[in-house]
């Protein structure tokens, strides 16, 4: 018997509609019973939005941030509302059917439905998060270019840059692409020439007494990580922003991190093939914050 089962919980409930709206809202299902329809549009289109939130000594970190980017998402893909409370329930309900481990990460998943049905398919998926003590001792990150320009979003919006959907097939393949390079991860950039974000982490970068990262509106994605990080550094008196960076005036930082729920603070080491400075204790710190350790 597994010591760890990872689980799984359907929600037919997730729209705030009332005319889709299911009963029961949730329901603990067997994680290894199938459960999607093959025409379900996240497997035949990755059309759908998702979340994934760590989970620290059983306390979900930032979960009302991660709730609110989902309906963000929803909304940028024009998803029927989200029923923020059921998704909640949901998570909880996983999380406490899981054997307590240190580290557990959550998946949210809410797909355009089956193909010709026009309702939602949701479900959470709770499992204990793998070791992370690589990435979190420190990263080599390789710059691709993303091939889109951080105008994007407002050209463009149905590119959905900023929204945290089902198709990351290009994210995934930008980090195999890294690996052929000899890196460990992505930091994206623009096409006229600014750092954006990696492919799963949000950049962050130390300059003298300022914290800072790449503007939402230039196609990225909102971190929650960020919003603890900057409420950290903040109240500490330093000054954290948005700000549009150039790959070289990254690489010249006095520090930089790729942020994330799961993996936490991991250290940049190496922009291509530049040395960055590493400020363990801060790091540290930062994780923390991130995982709701402070
Ligand atoms: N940017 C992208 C594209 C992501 O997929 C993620 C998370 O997976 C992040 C940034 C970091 O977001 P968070 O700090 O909320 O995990």
């Amino acid at each position: 018997m597994s010591s760890r089962p990872a689980v799984l919980v359907m929600i037919p409930g997730v729209a705030a509609d009332p005319e889709l709206k299911a009963r029961p809202a949730f329901r603990l299902v067997d994680e290894g019973a199938p459960q999607l329809r093959v025409t379900d549009l996240a497997a035949t289109r990755g059309d759908g939005v998702f979340e994934t939130v760590g989970v620290f000594d059983s306390r979900p970190a930032n979960l009302t941030p991660h709730l609110e980017r989902l309906q963000r998402s929803a909304r940028m893909l024009d998803l029927p509302a989200l029923d923020l409370d059921v998704l909640a329930q949901a998570v909880d309900a996983a999380v406490t059917a899981h054997l307590p481990v240190p580290e557990l990460l959550v998946k949210i998943v809410v797909s355009r439905g089956v193909e010709g049905q026009s309702r939602p398919t949701a479900w959470v998926f709770a499992d204990a998060a793998p070791s992370y003590a690589a990435a979190r001792a420190g990263l080599r990150v390789a710059a691709l270019d993303r091939g889109i320009p951080t105008t994007a979003p407002q050209t463009s919006p149905w590119l959905l840059a900023g929204a945290k959907s089902l198709s990351y097939a290009i994210n995934m393949a930008g980090l195999r692409e890294a690996a052929r390079r000899g890196a460990d991860e992505v930091l994206f950039v623009s096409s006229d020439g600014y750092a954006l974000e990696g492919p799963t982490s949000t950049l962050l970068v130390k300059s003298g007494n300022r914290f800072l990262t790449t503007p939402v509106d230039a196609g990225v994605l909102p971190g929650t990580s960020l919003g603890s990080v900057f409420e950290l550094v903040r109240g500490e008196g330093a000054e954290a922003a948005e700000e549009l960076m150039t790959l070289a005036q990254v690489a010249e930082a006095d520090g930089a991190w790729l942020l994330s729920s799961v993996r936490l603070a991991c250290p940049i080491t190496h922009l291509d093939d530049v040395e960055l400075p590493v400020d363990r204790a801060l790091t540290d710190r930062l994780s923390a914050a991130i995982a709701g350790r402070k």
